[in-house]
Formats: C-alpha cells, sequence, structure tokens
C-alpha cells in the first residue's frame, strides 16, 4: 500500500481521523446505505431535503482513509445546495478522480485534494461512493448501493 502515500493528503488524512457530520441524524426524511466491496467500504448516509435542497446531511460507518475523507467532505460540500447543484458536483468530481478534468473544476474547491485518485483506479470506487449514496438518497432508493 505504500504507493498510495502520495494519495494521502494533509487534508484526505486529517479528515478520515476526523470526519465530520459523522453522525446520525435525528431529522433525516431520507437515508441510502453504500457499500464498496472491493475494499470494504460501508457507510450510511442521513439527508434532510427540505424542498429541493439539502437543508442537513450526515454520515456513519466505515472505510479506508480515502472513502472516509470524501464522505466527510462530501457532506461539507454539499450542505445548503440544491440537488441540481449537488449533482452537477459530483459529475465535476467523478472528472476529476477518473482523470477527465478539463480545466472546468473551479466549484470543487478542497475536494480537488482527491485529484491523486485518478492515479489509481482501484481507489475512484473508494472515493465515489459516498457521493454515490448521496444519489440514491435524494431518488429515495431503497436498495443498497454497491459499487459492483
Ligand atoms: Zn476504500
Amino acid at each position: 500500500m505504500s504507493d498510495l502515500r502520495e494519495l494521502y493528503q494533509d487534508v484526505i488524512l486529517e479528515h478520515s481521523k476526523a470526519p465530520r457530520n459523522y453522525r446520525q441524524l435525528a431529522t433525516a426524511n431520507h437515508k441510502a446505505e453504500g457499500y464498496n466491496p472491493l475494499c470494504g467500504d460501508h457507510f450510511t448516509l442521513y439527508l434532510d431535503l427540505k424542498g429541493d435542497s439539502i437543508h442537513d446531511i450526515s454520515f456513519q460507518g466505515s472505510g479506508c482513509a480515502i472513502s472516509k475523507a470524501s464522505a466527510s467532505m462530501m457532506t461539507q460540500s454539499v450542505k445548503g445546495k440544491t440537488r441540481e447543484e449537488a449533482g452537477k458536483l459530483f459529475e465535476q468530481f467523478h472528472k476529476l478522480v477518473t482523470g477527465q478534468a478539463n480545466g472546468n473544476q473551479a466549484d470543487l474547491g478542497k475536494l480537488a485534494v482527491f485529484s491523486g485518485v485518478s492515479q489509481f483506479p482501484v481507489r475512484v470506487k473508494c472515493a465515489t461512493l459516498a457521493w454515490h449514496t448521496l444519489q440514491a438518497a435524494m431518488e429515495g432508493k431503497q436498495e443498497p448501493v454497491s459499487t459492483e
């Protein structure tokens, strides 16, 4: 795993050790479960949707540093945004971690620390798990999301 060290930038490490919005959400009206069998990442996402916007969001579960940090930073990034804005952000994030960034990633802010993930295709699923789970929660899907 030593080749992954360069991926573990300070921000990612810090978020994986002290994830933000890591709790159950009593006011949640949407919930989804995401699972990445390849790595063992497994999270539950709680969403409080008010109309079309993400009023509050939280998550719980376990996974590798990348998946946990990504979930933590995703919750921070989409809180207060509309579903459409969150969807667009995911689109940009997905391009970033799959190496298709086209210089149009200004909105990503500090999520840009995940750009190194594009060098490690197997880690893309770790980085995008929380986002896929967010989409499922917004769409009200009942079955757990799997990256496989
Ligand atoms: Zn993982």
